[in-house]
């Protein structure tokens, strides 16, 4: 334990001064008393100096009723004074009572702080030096590897500004690192991809509407222009009008078919379900075939496993998508060859299938033939004239949508190709009342 004293001793009765007591031999003690004696200020009650150090000299002089404070306070007073460089002293001030001249001395000691705030100083200049420059540097790299991380994806943009209706067919160039951005390029390229597909489908449609729409307008103009130029006789004229009245009929199936779908697609079209029985609605479509199936020597047959099979169904929804399966069955099958309509019932399901031995439809087309103008095209079709506008399966397969059924197909080339039809039948058998519909007119397709 370190241990200085003071004592305050009068020599004449007039002066006092302060005698220091401490071992000088012990280093510590020698040094704590040494360290406290030399920032030290001792005064008399009257606040009259009777010794200061030179370091408690550049404090300046505590004031009088500071010193009076302190010699009536019980507890020592701490403090603090900085000198004339600006080096901050711990005070502390309290007082030391001589019993025999029962007079208070106010002694102030003081420690300079200079070495315990140097290490918060030195840091505190070092984080105010340090932080703009950590920020500054961290912006710079930031902005740096912002840039690089970015510059794909400008790239991205750079290129998808550029893809226009006419240029489709440009792609993002994937580079190779499989991170996320490799993955949202290769979304991009697939999303254009299909826009494309579609793209491409809607122009090629616009020219086939076009090409269908212009060819009867065409025939028809000339057959009038031939009758009104050189038609003489009331049978010719006659002839010109019959004619003209075909090509017109098939002018109104095209707008009809597209009106039909748009309408579907909206959802402006709404079945009108009523109870049939579809072992006659089928029986009848094929009856309907039997004329264009004779014309292109095939056989058509329908072969029901059922005596009913009753459900809540669109009679002419039913029909149309009949027709349409029907229709291509027949128009895709050579003379000689043999279509079927089989109808079947699974518990509560209904199963039509549409049976051909025609030329079939090759893999890499079949998974399109249900979409909107798909049409296939090859060799073996070469501008045929009934080339149609690829919009019949895409109205059959929404026909079973809405019916809430399913429709798939089987087809091999050159052997034959199958539509099943699965459509739910809601309840059981009611009485079924309804009046066949005429027979002998054949349902044109759309
Ligand atoms: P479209 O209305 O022009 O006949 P579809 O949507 O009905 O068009 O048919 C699409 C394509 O599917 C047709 O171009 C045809 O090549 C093919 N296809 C449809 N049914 C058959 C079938 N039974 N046999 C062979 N090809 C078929």
């Amino acid at each position: 334990m370190v241990k200085a004293y003071l004592r305050i001793v009068n020599d004449d009765g007039k002066n006092y001064h302060p005698i220091w007591t401490y071992d000088h031999n012990d280093p510590d003690e020698n040094s704590a008393g040494s360290r406290v004696q030399s920032v030290s200020l001792i005064a008399d009650s009257d606040g009259r100096v009777i010794e200061a150090s030179p370091s408690y000299q550049s404090l300046g002089a505590d004031n009088t009723n500071q010193i009076r404070a302190v010699l009536n306070s019980p507890q020592a007073v701490w403090g603090e004074k900085s000198d004339t460089h600006g080096v901050p002293y711990l005070i502390r001030a309290s007082y030391v009572y001589d019993e025999d001249s029962h007079r208070k001395y106010y002694v102030a000691i003081g420690m300079s702080l200079a070495d315990s705030r140097k290490p918060l100083y030195d840091f505190t200049l070092l984080i105010i030096g340090l932080v703009p420059l950590v920020i500054l540097t961290g912006c710079i790299m930031g902005w740096i590897f912002a840039g690089r991380a970015l510059t794909p994806v400008l790239e991205v943009a750079r290129t998808a500004q550029r893809i226009s209706g006419s240029n489709l067919s440009l792609r993002i160039p994937v580079r190779g690192a499989g991170d996320e951005l490799d993955r949202l390029i290769e979304t991009f390229n697939q999303m254009i991809e299909r826009i494309e597909i579609n793209f491409n489908q809607v122009r090629q449609f616009s020219t086939d509407v076009s090409h269908e729409l212009r060819t009867p307008i065409t025939v028809v103009r000339g057959q009038l222009e031939v009758a009104l130029f050189t038609a003489q006789t009331v049978d010719q004229y006659r002839d010109a009008i019959v004619n003209s009245l075909a090509d017109i009929e098939r002018l109104s199936q095209i707008v009809r078919a597209l009106l039909l779908l748009s309408q579907a697609e909206t959802g402006q079209l709404l079945l009108q379900k009523q109870r049939l029985d579809l072992v006659e609605v089928a029986d009848n479509i094929v009856d309907q075939f039997q004329i264009p199936a004779e014309g292109g020597e095939v056989t058509l047959e329908f072969i029901s496993r059922v005596a009913r099979c009753a459900g809540d169904f669109d009679r002419v929804q039913i029909d149309r998508m009949l027709s349409n399966l029907l229709s291509n069955a027949i128009k895709f099958t050579p003379a000689g060859g043999v279509v079927r309509v089989i109808l079947d019932r699974y518990e509560d399901q209904a199963e039509i299938r549409v049976e051909d031995t025609g030329r079939g439809i090759s893999p890499e087309h079949l998974p399109h033939i249900f979409d909107r103008f798909y049409r296939v095209r090859g060799p073996s079709e070469p501008a045929s004239p009934e080339k149609g506008l690829g919009l019949g399966l895409s109205f059959v397969a929404w026909i079973v949508r809405a019916h809430g059924g399913t429709i798939d197909v089987q087809s091999e080339p050159g052997k034959g190709t199958s539509f099943r039809v699965r459509l739910p039948l809601e309840s059981g058998l009611p009485p079924i009342a309804e009046a066949s519909p005429a027979h002998g007119e054949v349902m044109k397709p759309v």
